[in-house]
């Protein structure tokens, strides 16, 4: 598992077309800079990491294209310590990012072979999620919450209420949702009982998919 100087230049070359593409959060395009996507995807396909593109991973799932990672992540307007709930752990690429802004991270996926492979990738990798948890994301994770931030990186065919219900006070949710094709979309919650949500276009995800049996 190494990061060799020509992962690092195909990743200034990955942090330069994020720019173009419109990402200006710098701390995002510092992650994107400083995390190694080849080493959460299949070493076949090791030649296409720092290509801004969604690849297969186990579980017939994918790891998020880049941008829509990039673009994600900036949507969440994180704060070093903010509490982050992501829904859909996946290859673990996603969470890393969140883990080199600093930020503490309960992450759940529904898959169980991606949930142990993931596990222990983090393991060796020496990364440390708060949390790991195998399981139904729809109902989030009320153990932890309220959360500063919640992610959904699957597309949702509608909105999950728990996960408002778990965002703290000036909280973010990030989530795509739609049925064939999302529509990007953050609410913000701006007071106990009250939500604004916002709209950033389209994008398309693997489903999100409720209890499995
Ligand atoms: N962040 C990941 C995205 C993987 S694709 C990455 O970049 O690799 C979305 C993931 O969401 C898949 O792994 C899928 O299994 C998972 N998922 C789908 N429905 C879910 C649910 N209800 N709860 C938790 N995870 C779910």
């Amino acid at each position: 598992m190494k990061d060799l100087p020509k992962h690092q230049g195909q990743r200034q070359q990955l942090v330069a077309l994020l720019k173009e593409k419109g990402i200006v959060d710098e701390k995002v395009l510092d992650a994107v800079n400083k995390v190694p996507r080849h080493l959460y995807m299949d070493a076949a396909l090791e030649a296409y990491a720092y290509v801004d593109k969604a690849y297969p991973i186990a579980a017939d799932q994918t790891i998020s294209q880049p941008y829509t990672v990039a673009f994600q992540t900036q949507l969440l307007a994180l704060e070093k310590g903010d509490r982050v709930l992501e829904i859909g752990t996946g290859s673990g690429y996603q969470t890393a990012i969140l883990l080199q802004l600093g930020v503490e991270v309960y992450t759940i996926e529904r898959q169980n072979e991606l949930f142990k492979k993931t596990k222990l990738l983090f393991s060796k990798l020496g990364l440390r999620p708060k949390k790991q948890i195998f399981g139904d994301g729809y109902k989030g994770h009320p153990d932890a919450a309220p959360y500063h931030a919640i992610l959904v990186t699957a597309g949702a065919p509608e909105l999950p209420k728990a996960l408002l219900e778990q965002l703290a006070v000036g909280g973010r949710l990030v989530i795509p949702i739609g049925a064939d094709e999302q529509q990007m979309c953050r609410y913000i919650r701006t007071s106990k009982t009250t939500f604004d949500k916002k709209t950033f276009g389209v994008f398309r995800f693997v489903p999100l998919l409720e209890d499995k049996n």
